[in-house]
């Protein structure tokens, strides 16, 4: 069935309009100050007035599948994609995350078929290059002929996830060859290593001592690192989950001196401090991420950023695990407490709340650093990330006079805590499409699982 929208105010990163928007099928055909339609169409009219019309979001950086810390991440693409449109976001990209041990293909095919016939959502992958050497490299390379052009590394997690400098630079290479975009945790591994043994051999074992084990001076060096084995390949990198004014600086240094360098930072860190994590009786383990929440000035540093668009996206790092039996891990070594602070049903309704509503970035900013900046850069631009002829209807009706809270008890995630419990939001959507379907209405899931697809995307030759 055809889909109208009616009387809303349409945002795009750029401009404001009072416009109907018809989409045939899956796509938008037609936007125009008034459309009326002869009665013998067959449509679905949803009248947006006195509400804003957004292009769907797209979260570039969540987990889903997610083996870490000797556990699981709690969420299913079930429960993530029905979370994840609850709160308007219409695509996932997530981290397909192999150990050093697994074989890429086959862990590429495993994160797919977590999704397939079960995301609610479109989704798509940054295929995580957990290990390079002359067996993965071909795989890496098959992996992008199957329309998956950015890859994912991780400067920290000795051990893990992490990779050398002799793989980071190989990588890099290829990145460079094929057109593909890096995606970067950036954080001295070695660094962190020591002072996390330092600060346990000191009886100093709780979630307070997350922060001071990775300070943002670790960061910063991670960012560094990266930047000058990008300026020396001449590979595009995208630093994942910024938290602080010094690694902001190191990579805007380097795109001075002409490194192809983006930045992403989380939601969490825009409106969390490191406070949280130093919360008695354990509490703070719910507030654990990497890198760590941070003093509370960095937060201003960061909105900065978002508004002179300094800093290209926000994301999540959405990375599900329960409080009981799972951070409790981490009880008496917080080095122990699995990692994430889930957001991705909150991001857009905090980002509006505490973001627009507080003066701190307009609402085409908003747009542009949860939408249309991700599709830019990961090869979406212009089927996602716009509202324009020939994009994909993903479409959030918007209303900015609901009023409500953030609870645990009400979400979607699948995960038994909230690091917002309790916050007011002003604003949520009453109306969230994928391709022309309805999926969500007043935070309600109403659609079909399984209709999202797998976007395949095509490398950026520069
Ligand atoms: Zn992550």
């Amino acid at each position: 069935m055809a889909l109208l929208i009616k009387n809303g105010r349409i945002v795009t990163s750029t401009d404001e309009l009072e416009a109907d928007i018809y989409c045939d099928g899956e796509t938008i055909t037609r936007i125009a100050p008034r459309i009326d339609l002869p009665s013998t169409v067959d449509v679905e009219t949803i009248d947006a007035a006195g509400k804003f019309v957004f292009p769907g979001f797209i979260d570039p950086h969540v987990h889903i599948h997610l083996p870490f810390m000797g556990t699981y991440a709690k969420d299913t693409y079930e429960s993530a994609s029905k979370a994840a449109l609850a709160g308007g976001t219409t695509t996932l990209i997530e981290m397909c995350c192999p150990s050093r041990t697994e074989e890429p293909l086959e862990a590429f095919e495993l994160w797919c078929s977590k999704a397939v016939g079960l995301a609610a959502c479109d989704y798509t992958f940054h295929m995580g290059v957990t290990r390079f050497d002359a067996s993965t490299e071909q795989q890496f390379r098959a992996i992008v002929n199957q329309g998956i052009s950015s890859f994912k590394i991780f400067l920290a997690y000795k051990g893990a996830f992490g990779i050398d400098d002799t793989e980071l630079y190989h990588t890099l290479m290829l990145a460079k060859e094929l057109g593909v975009i890096v995606t970067a945790h950036c954080e001295n591994e070695t660094a962190v290593f020591e002072r996390q043994q330092a600060l346990l051999t000191a009886g100093q074992t709780g979630p307070e001592y997350h922060e001071p084990s990775r300070p943002p001076l670790v960061e910063a060096e991670g960012v560094h690192h990266l930047m000058t084995f990008a300026q020396l390949t001449g590979a595009h990198i995208y630093v994942v989950h910024t938290s602080c004014d010094e690694a902001i600086q190191a990579a805007q240094a380097a795109r001075y001196h002409g490194v192809s360098a983006w930045m992403e930072t989380v939601v969490p860190y825009l409106v969390l401090d490191k406070r949280y994590a130093e919360q008695p009786e354990f509490e703070g383990a719910k507030y654990v991420m990497s890198p760590p929440l941070r003093d509370v000035r960095h937060q201003v540093v960061l909105w900065d950023a978002i508004r002179s668009r300094l800093i290209s996206t926000v994301a999540t790092d959405h990375a599900p695990f329960d409080f009981r039996g799972q951070k409790e891990m981490g009880r008496n070594d917080f080095t122990k407490i699995p990692n994430g602070i889930p957001s991705v049903e909150d991001r857009v309704n905090l980002l509006y709340t505490y973001g627009v509503n507080k003066g701190r970035i307009d609402r085409n900013t908003l747009v542009d650093s949860a939408s249309t900046q991700a599709a830019k850069l990961f090869g979406l631009y212009p089927r996602k990330g716009t509202i324009q002829l020939g994009s994909d209807a993903d479409l959030v009706v918007y209303d900015p006079d609901y009023r409500g809270t953030i609870s645990a008890a009400t979400q979607q995630m699948d995960v038994d805590y909230s690091a917002f419990e309790g916050w007011p939001i002003e604003g949520r959507p009453s109306v969230v499409t994928v391709r022309g379907q309805v999926q969500v209405r007043d935070g309600q899931f109403t659609g079909t699982l399984g209709r999202g697809q797998l976007l395949t995307r095509e490398p950026t030759h520069f």
